[in-house]
């Protein structure tokens, strides 16, 4: 099988699109979303639509996803994410908040050798950043191949058998194919299509494939100005659209 994979598109329509254009030279069977449609960017109900009609394979829940849809607390958010949440909240359709609120909560096995997660495996709402949380994620995980978002960042990580993380991917993705060898774990993100943190403001998506056993990001550049333009007409706070210029 292969994938498209979509993970934090938050909102940014202009980014999905241009993603879903890039795409549409890739023969996939399927998408798998990684959560956190909304938050954020100035679109939620035009995103969640689009995403709807993509009717994906598998989809799992993220943290403003949750947020936004009323099914968890805004505790742990910093200003501009509670405020954006609000916002967005009140841009949904009713149908669209129900969409969001019956979204399943990760890890969820898609196939022999896929799982997906928001976070992690062991915490959908823990970001994978250190060593030593990657490491649990690969002990952790119940398949080959653990899907992750949250971070906004393109990773490709595994494990020596004495525990020895080799780190294939991290930033970046320039469209090289990335071995996911037989007989080893890996902990895969495609990185943010609507905010992108690694330095580079271009949207972000991921292709794995079971057969050839492959993984590929992608990088795609958007009209950036026009989401950020969007981000300040619907009065979402100005720095949610300054820093998708820069990618941080
Ligand atoms: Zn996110």
């Amino acid at each position: 099988m292969r994938y498209l994979l979509l993970s934090d598109i938050h909102s940014n329509i202009d980014a999905l699109d241009a993603v879903l254009d890039d795409a549409r030279g890739v023969e996939t069977d399927g998408v798998l979303v990684l959560g956190d449609l909304v938050g954020y960017g100035a679109e939620p109900e035009l995103v969640v639509e689009r995403v709807r009609a993509l009717a994906p394979l598998a989809i799992v829940r993220g943290n403003h996803d949750k947020v936004v849809a009323g099914v968890a607390s805004d505790d742990g958010f910093n200003p501009l994410a509670k405020t954006s949440a609000g916002l967005t909240r009140r841009a949904l359709s009713p149908a669209s908040l129900d969409y969001l609120a019956a979204l399943p909560q990760g890890p969820l096995a898609v196939d022999p050798v896929i799982e997906i997660c928001h976070g992690s495996p062991f915490d959908e709402d823990w970001y994978l950043h250190q060593e030593m949380d990657v490491l649990e994620a690969l002990a952790t995980s119940k398949r080959p191949v653990c899907l992750f978002g949250h971070t906004h960042v393109p990773f490709v990580a595994t494990a020596e058998a004495e525990g020895e993380l080799e780190t294939l991917l991290a930033g970046d993705g320039d469209g090289r194919e990335i071995a996911i060898g037989a007989g080893r774990r890996y902990v895969v993100n495609p990185g943010s299509v609507g905010q992108p943190r690694d330095g580079d403001p271009r949207a972000a998506y991921g292709v794995v494939d079971t057969e050839t056993l492959t993984v590929t990001v992608h990088r795609v550049a958007y009209p950036v100005e026009r989401a950020r333009d969007r981000i300040f007409a619907a009065g979402f706070p100005r720095p949610l659209g300054q820093r998708l210029m820069v990618g941080r």
